[in-house]
């Protein structure tokens, strides 16, 4: 996937025009936030639920390097065959090098954000491969070539006309239909087809146990289950920071996340796999390949703040929470990960000249961090990056700030801190900014703070100022 992070403003105000993306995103984000807080009220003690997911996370990433070594020592135990990616390109080589050393044509693929991270499908492609996406959202999104809307629901937000018309375009169905049912049942018959004939399957991981050396996966289709029980070759990627100490504590992640995704208290389908099909089994791969892809985690895990969004679950509740990611939706992001936890780990993993945009796109309300069940603390990095890059601090590459903006903030702060400056500042600005005012308001302004008079406005400046309206009296 082509970062376009750096399009950030762009992309943003092209989907505030988008009036089904606005429709969408108002409506999703009511809908979930009451069947999540149904589905969280169904625990004995909610609150203490929370603590505790957000203790397991963070307890599993101070542990990581010795969780991953448990992990692998047991998954290899167990017969699957691990492997470790330092970055994207490793990652991909690895697969490929499966794939065409097993002589593979046909792949099928469940949904996974870190192959979205690495590109894989690109690769695949490139190198003569057939890929199928199997979930319905990322297949419509591989279709349309599209980044994701949201983690959970790639292709939530497209129309179901648009929907009708990419399908009888790519032939996966002959007649038109407006019903979401038979979209889905026509995509379904498309692609239970493929099952029958794909010698790999590709799937991400949900969590990782390090004591049983056991990839869990949840979902709703049943679409990542056949991709992991069809083929004869398995292999399931994922990030580093997945793995959970204990099966137990797994268990009570699995409940957390569910709530907090779909607002369920179990997925319709949830697969572990401990080992490749050990022959007496109905079906499963032969071969179980693990790919472990660090892609610049354990650069940032040595800064004890940065590593906290690698106890990320991907539930997307900060999403839904955000009101910046519930106006804008998840395009603008410009990678496979958006909302607050991709305002948190896309600078880190991407760079900082790309992604400025996105944690400036931030009002710090908190809701983000109030919503997470894994405990991150968004705000808190977010003000990081900021500060450093006024700072021009070198520490996470951050990019210095228009000297014209420490400026302005120079003399605003110069101005603030005597009361007669002050005074005389606003005497002096008054007449400049109520230049433009039109019934009340100021509707524009020229300068520096263009921008952010697009799409606001402001009350007109008072003619007195409160003390001098009270003096009067
Ligand atoms: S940052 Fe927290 S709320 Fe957001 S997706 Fe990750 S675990 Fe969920």
């Amino acid at each position: 996937m082509k970062i376009k992070s750096e399009q950030f403003k762009q992309v943003a105000i092209e989907e505030l025009k988008t009036r089904h993306t606005r429709a969408h995103l108002d409506v999703l984000g009511l809908i979930i936030k009451q069947i999540r807080d149904a589905s969280m009220g169904t625990f004995p003690d909610p609150t203490a639920a929370i603590d505790l997911g957000r203790a397991i996370r963070a307890d599993s990433v101070e542990r990581l390097p010795e969780l991953l070594e448990e992990f692998e020592k047991n998954a290899t135990a167990n017969g699957a065959v691990v492997h470790w990616a330092r970055d994207a390109s490793e990652a991909n080589q690895i697969i490929l090098d499966l794939a065409l050393e097993r002589k593979v044509k046909r792949i099928t693929k469940g949904k996974s954000m870190v192959t979205e991270e690495a590109g894989l499908n690109e690769v695949l492609v490139q190198n003569g491969l057939e890929v199928f996406e199997t979930d319905l959202g990322e297949f419509i999104i591989q279709l349309l070539e599209r980044p994701p809307f949201h983690i959970q629901g790639p292709a939530a937000n497209i129309p179901v006309q648009e929907i009708c018309d990419l399908f009888l375009e790519k032939g996966i169905m002959t007649e038109p239909t407006l019903e979401p049912v038979e979209l889905g049942h026509a995509a379904r018959v498309f692609l239970r087809d493929k099952f029958h004939h794909v010698e790999m399957g590709i799937t991400g991981v949900n969590f990782a146990v390090a004591e049983t050396g056991t990839i869990l996966n949840v979902e709703n289709e049943g679409n990542i289950r056949l991709t992991k029980s069809s083929p004869p070759i398995q292999v399931s990627v994922m990030s580093l920071e997945k793995v959970v100490p204990t099966m137990q504590e797994t268990m009570h992640m699995l409940r957390l996340l569910c709530r907090n995704c779909t607002g369920q208290k179990i997925g319709s389908y949830v697969s572990m796999d401990n080992s490749p099909n050990t022959g007496d089994e109905i079906d499963g791969p032969r071969e179980l390949h693990i790919v472990i892809l660090d892609n610049g985690r354990s650069t940032f895990y040595r800064d004890p703040q940065a590593r906290e969004i690698l106890r990320c679950i991907r539930c997307g509740a900060c999403m839904l929470e955000c009101p910046v990611y519930g106006k804008i939706g998840g395009y603008p992001y410009g990678w496979a990960y958006s909302g607050p936890m991709g305002q948190v780990l896309n600078p880190l993993m991407i760079g900082r000249e790309k992604t400025q945009d996105l944690y400036r796109a931030c009002t710090l309300c908190g809701v983000c961090k109030a919503a997470c069940p894994a405990g991150i603390d968004h705000p808190k990095m977010f003000l990081r990056y900021r500060a450093h890059d006024v700072e021009g601090d070198p520490r996470d590459n951050a990019t210095r700030r228009p000297w014209q903006e420490a400026a302005f903030m120079e003399m605003f702060t110069w101005a603030t801190k005597r009361r007669w400056r002050w005074d005389l500042g606003i005497r002096a600005v008054r007449p400049f900014i109520n230049r433009r005012v039109e019934q009340g308001f100021i509707r524009g302004m020229k300068g520096p703070l263009e921008g952010w008079f697009e799409s606001r406005d402001f009350p007109a400046m008072a003619k007195k100022t409160f003390h001098d309206r009270m003096r009067d009296k």
